[in-house]
């Protein structure tokens, strides 16, 4: 895998303004500092120990999004150390988080919601009224700053399937939009949809992502 030569290819190919997250999980530390050589400073993982492990291990400039479904008591493998939680899935993480955040002198951590959109059952997320009820209620959680939705399409080469599940993402988002500035909580911050993977960002990225969250296209496969 020429990592290098693969960031390069997908960056020509994004709009500018959209973020790269190389997604590293199940890759050696290596394959991460290939990357960071590269210019890669924004990386995400699925898993907090791994996750945890290297950041010990790389520069301090990285930034990491988190990504992956993640566990309560793991929160403080985490949570110290990422820009953004992408994969907020239920309401009780949320308040695991809230808490947390609150017995640790004021830490806000940026979070979106995982919105489940793929028409396959084992995706998990919140269905998008069950996100606008919890963004309506954001002040529920005054150390969570929501900065907008991820979501993952159906694992299909069917494109229009792929579109219309970004499609759910994106009306949710616009139903949302007149909330914003009015419900406490949901500031102007309230910006980001994280859609697009290996085999999809292109069309993703021409619908609107801001984010897209890249493995395989850019360290090959993994093995999982
Ligand atoms: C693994 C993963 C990705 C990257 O998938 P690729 O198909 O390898 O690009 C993106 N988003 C999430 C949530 C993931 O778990």
């Amino acid at each position: 895998m020429d990592i290098e030569h693969n960031i390069q290819k997908i960056k020509s190919e994004l709009p500018s303004g959209v973020k790269l997250v190389a997604v590293s999980k199940f890759h050696p530390v290596e394959a991460l500092r290939e990357a960071y050589d590269a210019g890669q400073r924004l990386f995400g993982e699925s898993r907090p120990q791994e996750m945890y492990a290297k950041v010990q291990q790389m520069p301090e400039d990285v930034r990491w999004h988190f990504i992956g479904h993640l566990q309560k008591n793991k929160l403080k493998l985490v949570l110290p150390y990422v820009s953004m939680l992408e994969s907020v899935d239920s309401v009780e993480l949320l308040d695991a988080i809230e808490r947390w955040c609150a017995e640790h002198s004021g830490f806000r951590v940026d979070v979106l919601l995982e919105c489940h959109i793929a028409r396959e059952e084992t995706k998990q997320g919140f269905a998008p009224e069950e996100a606008l009820a919890v963004l309506t209620g954001a002040a529920h959680w005054p150390h969570i700053r929501f900065c907008g939705l991820m979501g993952m399409a159906t694992n299909t080469d069917d494109e229009s399937v792929i579109r219309s599940d970004f499609n759910k993402l994106l009306a949710l988002n616009a139903a949302l939009q007149p909330m914003i500035g009015i419900c406490p909580n949901l500031t102007p911050a309230f910006r980001e949809l994280s859609f697009g993977m290996s085999g999809d960002y292109r069309i993703a990225a021409s619908m609107g992502a801001t984010i897209v969250r890249i493995g395989t296209a850019i360290f090959g496969a993994r093995g999982e």
